[in-house]
């Protein structure tokens, strides 16, 4: 098998682009469709700075790495969650690159950790709250990075969802016909009030494989355990249902996804074919109703947000 580009030996194939690539040629594929997704989404420009959101895993740092190949001005922020193990391993792979690959572009990483702010872990967490960890877990990283993004005057967040992720949670929200989640699902979420950083995911375009693939060929050194508290996530098994659909006839997912994109994109205002007047945005019904929360201050539509409402109940649990 030989590269498509250079006819030097591939040391990848990719059935969906019926091509097989060289490391140099592949490392300039994935630059491209990185560029194409940023420039295609106008996700952000040379001069903005960009948060993004790294967990040590192989799709946030390659992230990271990408976009300061690319030549943007990139730091990034882990939040530390507090599972036992797990948390100290995957910090360290983030440390270690923070402390190679992006200090020499100058790049740096800010570290939150849960169990110092909150004084307990995830686990303890969702346990004193009744909730499942991973919605505990959900909540507290959505806060973190928007209030760090905010406060320290970023941008825009960025985030390492690849096309697997994506097609994967397509997937699950149609099989659910959950479509208050299907509007809100795409590459660029712009901020859509004051106090709410804009939201990226430029590797989207890309496969997990691929991804995977980029991080071992550029020595990108990620833990490769998943979460332990992702065991028997509906989403695992969607992702495998996509991938032997994959197998079968590659580029389903691409085609899964991407049709959906456009189809979202080209979607009439509801109604007769007629033009319609054009509804509140959702950006003008949030700022009518959002207001600072009066324990933080970040925007929400109730008195508490939700991240004050969940530690509260956490703290009242833990002294019962
Ligand atoms: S698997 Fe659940 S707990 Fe682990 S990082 Fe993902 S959402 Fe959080
Ligand atoms: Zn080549
Ligand atoms: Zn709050």
């Amino acid at each position: 098998m030989n590269c498509k580009k250079c006819t030097i030996k591939a040391v990848i194939g990719l059935p969906r682009h019926n091509a097989a690539f060289c490391k140099a040629c592949f490392n300039e594929f994935v630059l491209e469709q990185v560029t194409r997704a940023i420039k295609g989404e106008r996700m952000f420009g040379r001069d903005d700075r960009i948060l993004v959101a790294v967990s040590g895993g192989k799709d946030s740092l390659a992230l990271w790495d990408i976009l300061l190949k690319l030549g943007y001005k990139a730091d990034a922020l882990y939040v530390d969650l507090g599972i036992p193990g797990y948390s100290t391993k995957s910090r360290e792979k983030a440390q270690r690159f923070a402390d190679g690959v992006a200090r020499t572009h100058e790049a740096k990483l800010l570290i939150h950790k849960v169990e110092e702010e909150e004084g307990a872990g995830i686990r303890e967490l969702a346990d004193l709250i009744h909730r499942p960890t991973c919605s505990t877990c959900g909540t507290i990283k959505r806060y973190q990075f928007n209030r760090a993004a905010v406060e320290q005057h970023y941008d825009v967040m960025a985030t390492g969802h690849n096309l697997d992720d994506e097609a994967s949670r397509l997937l699950g929200n149609v099989l659910h016909w959950q479509e208050e989640y299907l509007d809100k699902q795409g590459p660029s979420l712009p901020a859509s009030v004051e106090g709410f950083a804009k939201k990226v995911k430029p590797l989207y375009r890309l496969s997990e494989r691929e991804v995977a693939a980029y991080s071992v060929l550029n020595r990108i050194d990620y833990i490769v355990d998943e979460c332990p508290m992702a065991k028997g996530s509906k989403m695992l098994l969607y992702k495998d249902v996509l991938n032997r659909l994959e197998t079968e006839s590659p580029g389903t997912k691409q085609a899964f996804y991407c049709g959906f994109l456009e189809k979202q994109a080209r979607a009439p205002r509801q109604g007769s074919g007629q033009a319609q007047p054009a509804p509140a945005s959702m950006a003008e019904k949030d700022r009518a109703t959002l207001h600072p929360c009066a324990t933080c201050s970040q925007p929400t539509t109730a008195e508490i947000c939700s991240y004050c409402k969940m530690m509260a109940r956490a703290k009242a649990g833990s002294t019962r």
